[in-house]
């Protein structure tokens, strides 16, 4: 598809931001012994690396794929863990770092399933979120922006995994 992509939120707004997830983030677990920040491949890769740098805290990191949009641009009812976490999350104060929620549908499916695994506290932080597009409910803790119903790219996010290195968030206009 022949497009165009638009700043919606310059890389200025981005960092700041982040930089204030990172300090709430910081105050939240204070005292914690390890706090476990869980980055959904791929889109979350970017801001996962940002936002743990701005966290004051005793960190770790893991990773989880999730089914996503494929090469499209629509959400799937069907999610499917097509790779789980590398270590244990039992007693730990767990992170779930997303790039944007849209039906809420992945973020449901990761949330029940590390639940399961008897974290001491479970969390989520996602960059952007689309909340007129929810189709199920999911407890967010905390979010970066809230956008309109637009296909995004940039911080990670892409569109046919293109423009993921983008350092703003962009609108994808289709030409034509
Ligand atoms: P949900 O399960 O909440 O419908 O979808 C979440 C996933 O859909 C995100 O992790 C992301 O991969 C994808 N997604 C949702 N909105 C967009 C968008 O505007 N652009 C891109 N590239 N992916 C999106």
């Amino acid at each position: 598809m022949k497009h165009t992509v638009e700043v919606m939120i310059s890389e200025a707004d981005v960092s700041a931001r982040i930089a204030k997830l990172g300090e709430e983030i910081t105050a939240r677990y204070q005292g914690s012994d390890e706090v476990v920040m869980i980055g959904l491949l791929r889109g979350s890769c970017v801001f996962l690396a940002d936002l743990c740098r701005q966290c004051q805290l005793p960190v770790t990191l893991d990773f989880m794929t999730a089914s996503s949009y494929g090469a499209g641009m629509h959400s799937s009812r069907d999610v499917r863990i097509l790779k789980d976490l590398d270590d244990d999350i039992k007693g730990k104060d767990v992170v779930i770092v997303e790039d944007i929620i849209d039906t809420g549908y992945t973020l449901n499916k990761v949330r029940e399933i590390l639940s399961l695994r008897d974290p001491k506290s479970l969390a989520i932080c996602t960059l952007l979120d689309k909340p007129s597009r929810r189709e199920v409910q999911v407890p967010v803790d905390w979010i970066g922006f809230a956008i309109p119903d637009e296909f995004v790219v940039g911080c990670g996010i892409d569109y046919a995994q293109q423009y993921r290195n983008l350092p703003f968030i962009g609108k994808v206009v289709p030409q034509g």
